[in-house]
């Protein structure tokens, strides 16, 4: 039968005089044997860039290699492109699957990842639903992540880009249950207001604007030496109620971005349900403290209590970017938050309409790709033993730092060392003012000369140096070799009279 919209000969004629492509064309390699000597080159660059990875600190990328990168959209063919990845974009990275890379929060990457990401280009699944492999790889995922952190049978989960996308899912089903399904019909209704504690990180801030409650309804908690202020919450919970607002969640840090603090978490899950409130928890790393040796593991521990969980693979697990899960307690709220299917996504039988449920109707994405392969690889590779080893190792190495600078002659901690990250001064027995210059100026050195990536955050009002070490490439050697070239840096540059640096200090950490 004929399609009445557009009949066939018509069509026919259009292709032919707008010169389109013949139907026998498609983008396929024209030569298969040529595109498999090509992809095999491209691999084993790919791994020699890997195994020699401690050669390769970031580097600036140089001018003419950005400007290399404008289209012209004239077609190139495998082997050229090929030839470029491997000249013009493999060595120009952020450095993070350095052994000294210790910037921010950044994932180091895994050799496993070479394998799962050939696997999922391949496959090219969409995974917001149906009936195919790649589903029942991510409820793997998923699963296996639920036992770690405790949570019960009941738990659901969606894996999204990180912890930030996670933040927005999660709040937004504690949304719903503050509101009803009346918030999906309607919007905001009523004043909602969240609680947190000062160092928490900036992903909730966005995600409580995002979902329209406003930046103004978080409440910031100062935290003690044991996380959050229980009766500064209590009191500020109380004091929003008395104005008539609907206090509706708390958000928990386990491992906060900038010194690595835990809020305790089995008596925030006993402030949290006294009061009402939705307990959330910003695990994107500290979550897997889980599969940590003591001490490390305990700080942690509680965090099987949550209502939802918002972590990433892509830090501490280390798969390659992107990767982070949203997983909420109780299922149906899940489900109700987000489940929306039009009758084109209808979901039936045993064909490949089955396979429910889907994955879209537990978040924002409809179309998604194949990412919990990179997990489901890296824990087979390495087991939940290696992936912890690796991680307590971290923890050993900050450590390590931490007692380094302790018994060096001028350096000082900014902050106690609690898990992966150590925050210092590279020279105490300056002002203050001259601290932080000296400290930005060392971070920005040892980047551009390639020793070592620290990157700097705010303590007791001094612009301090931190490392964030979520990297399973750094040894002891590292650690010594860095501070080392800290104290060196801080001498070269003390003796020279260091001029205070431009620099902006104020970063959007992620
Ligand atoms: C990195 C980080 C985030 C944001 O996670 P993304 O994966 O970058 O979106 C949130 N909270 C903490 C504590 C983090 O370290």
């Amino acid at each position: 039968m004929r399609c009445p919209l557009a009949p066939p000969a018509r069509r026919h004629m259009l292709a032919e005089t707008a010169g389109v492509a013949r139907m026998t064309d498609t983008l396929d390699p024209k030569d298969w044997r040529a595109f498999r000597a090509t992809a095999h080159d491209l691999l084993d660059a790919c791994i020699d860039r890997l195994e020699s990875a401690a050669a390769h600190p970031w580097q600036p990328v140089p001018e003419t290699v950005k400007a290399g990168y404008a289209l012209t959209g004239a077609a190139h063919g495998e082997a050229e492109t090929a030839a470029r990845l491997i000249a013009e974009v493999l060595p120009h990275g952020t450095g993070n699957t350095h052994p000294r890379f210790w910037g921010w929060v950044h994932g180091t990457g895994l050799a496993s990842g070479l394998l799962s990401e050939m696997v999922a280009a391949t496959v090219n699944a969409n995974c917001g639903g149906r009936n195919h492999g790649m589903i029942h790889v991510e409820r793997a995922v998923i699963d296996w992540t639920r036992r770690i952190m405790g949570f019960p049978e009941t738990a659901s989960g969606v894996l999204v880009t990180g912890t930030s996308q996670a933040t927005v899912l999660a709040l937004a089903a504690a949304r719903h249950r503050a509101l009803g399904p009346e918030v999906r019909h309607k919007g905001l209704q009523h004043r909602l207001t969240a609680y947190a504690g000062e160092g928490v990180h900036n992903a909730t801030r966005k995600a409580i604007e995002l979902l329209g409650i406003g930046a103004d309804n978080l409440r910031r908690i100062p935290e003690t030496e044991a996380g959050m202020d229980l009766a500064a919450l209590r009191a500020a919970v109380a004091a929003d109620r008395a104005e008539g607002a609907r206090p509706f969640a708390v958000i928990g840090t386990a491992g906060s971005v900038d010194f690595g603090r835990f809020d305790d978490l089995d008596r925030l899950a006993d402030a949290a349900r006294a009061e009402g409130l939705w307990l959330h928890v910003d695990g994107a790393f500290g979550a897997w403290t889980r599969l940590a040796d003591p001490p490390w593991r305990a700080l942690s521990d509680g965090i099987e209590r949550a209502d939802s969980l918002a972590l990433d693979y892509h830090k501490w697990i280390y798969v390659p970017y992107d990767c982070g899960l949203c997983l909420i307690r109780e299922e149906p709220e899940h489900y109700a938050a987000f489940a929306a299917r039009p009758a084109y996504l209808a979901g039936h039988g045993e064909g490949l309409a089955g396979g429910d449920p889907w994955f879209c109707d537990y978040g924002t994405d409809l179309s998604r790709g194949a990412r919990a392969l990179k997990v489901w690889t890296a824990i087979e590779t390495h087991g939940a033993a290696g992936l912890g080893a690796a991680i307590s190792g971290n923890c050993r190495a900050a450590a390590r730092m931490g007692a380094t600078v302790e018994a060096s002659a001028h350096m000082a901690l900014c902050a106690p060392v609690i898990s992966n990250l150590c925050v210092f001064t590279a020279d105490a027995t300056l002002p203050p003012e001259a601290q932080s210059a000296l400290n930005r100026q060392i971070s920005e050195a040892l980047q551009l000369e390639g020793t070592a990536v620290f990157s700097t955050t705010e303590a007791q009002g001094i612009t301090c140096l931190r490392a964030a070490i979520t990297n399973h490439r750094t040894t002891p050697a590292d650690v010594d070799a860095a501070i080392a070239a800290v104290a060196a840096k801080a001498r070269a540059l003390t003796a020279a009279g260091a001029p205070p640096l431009q620099t902006d200090g104020d970063q959007d950490v992620p």
